[in-house]
């Protein structure tokens, strides 16, 4: 038999929110930062992620793409984050957020930074079964210009890995302003990539944005997306389009000051009838693990044991991936699901 805890953790997982450089581990950061000559205010990786607020973060995480220069530096990062996350909560498949922006600041080409994250990320799945697909992200404090600039650069190298566009950090105004990369979407659209947007995140931010990600973007599923439940029009709406929404519990107690309890708004969520899906969104800096998201930040809104299935299963639905990885996909997932009710004791299905 096994406890609550232990069968969402050994619960087979998808992630499909998060961001390359935070699926580093603290240690390799420290390393990296010491082989290129970084120098962070600390090497204590207790201190080093200690944020206030979202904006604070959106800083130390754009320092975290300083340490990454050698083709070797992303291969390491790439394989050495599928390995732990398989040790800490069962992934089975990965989607990631690359914003080769932040690398050309540093002459680093487009292809410099995708292909061996590719390679570091093939070798993983050979290694641990972990399938995995790309999602080029915009990064909003540049400008529209330069975002249909980053689309064109897909279209001319691509790969197969690299199946989605998406859109994160703030503008120079720090608000989300999706609308604002309509033009880079529309291309993106007409040359078969699939979309995504974070929107609707923190208090600052509107409902509106998720319809407009959703209305005038054309997104196929969103990011956070919480402020969505102050518009029952809305939630409407992304019902309707069948949306997928990749929430992310434990970095909002820091990102939103929310309380990870019953109330919470992916709790709202999930309650609306939304097609939830969870991810870590940035788990060095958050110091969680695709594990604790279920373990910690599921648990505690009272998310039952056919929840948790549900909420797996959502993930394989807004994957990125073909049809034919998708089905393989649930297959292996609801064998691993007879198996761990079958372990689970009874009594203990939501404690
Ligand atoms: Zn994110």
């Amino acid at each position: 038999m096994i406890s609550y805890v232990d069968y969402l953790r050994l619960l087979p997982k998808t992630e499909l929110h998060c961001h390359f450089a935070s699926t580093m581990s603290s240690e390799l950061f420290i390393e990296l930062a010491a082989k290129h000559g970084v120098e962070l205010p600390t090497t204590d990786p207790d201190e080093l992620f200690d944020f206030a607020h979202l904006v604070d973060f959106l800083v130390a995480f754009r320092f975290a793409h300083d340490v990454l220069r050698d083709p070797d530096d992303f291969e390491r990062v790439a394989y050495d984050g599928v390995a732990s996350a398989v040790a800490d909560g069962n992934l089975r498949y990965r989607e990631y957020y690359v914003n080769p922006q932040y690398f050309a600041e540093r002459g680093l080409s487009y292809t410099d930074v995708i292909d061996p994250i590719i390679a570091g990320l093939a070798r993983a799945e050979e290694d641990f079964g972990v399938g995995f697909r790309i999602v080029v992200a915009i990064n909003r404090r540049a400008d529209a210009a330069s975002a249909v600039d980053l689309v064109r650069e897909m279209i001319a190298y691509p790969r197969p890995e690299v199946v989605g566009l998406g859109q994160d950090d703030l503008t120079p105004e720090n608000t989300e302003d999706p609308g604002r990369f309509i033009e880079a979407y529309a291309l993106a659209r007409e040359h078969g990539f699939l979309l995504t947007a974070h929107v609707g995140e923190t208090d600052d931010a509107t409902p509106d944005a998720v319809r407009i990600a959703i209305e005038e973007l054309g997104c196929d599923r969103l990011d956070h997306g919480y402020r969505i439940v102050d518009d029952p029009a809305i939630v409407a709406l992304a019902r309707e389009r069948g949306i997928g929404f990749a929430a992310t519990p434990l970095s909002t107690t820091i990102c939103s000051g929310w309380t990870i309890d019953d109330g919470h708004r992916i709790r709202r969520m999930i309650d609306a009838g939304l097609a939830v899906n969870v991810s870590t969104d940035d788990a060095m800096f958050f110091r969680t693990d695709i594990g604790r998201e279920y373990t910690e930040g599921l648990r505690l809104m009272g998310v039952t044991a056919e929840e948790a299935k549900q909420i797996a299963l959502n993930g394989i639905d807004a994957a990125f991936c073909d049809g034919a990885q998708k089905a393989r996909l649930r297959a292996e997932f609801r064998a691993a699901f007879l198996a761990l009710d079958a372990a689970l004791e009874p009594e203990r299905q939501s404690v």
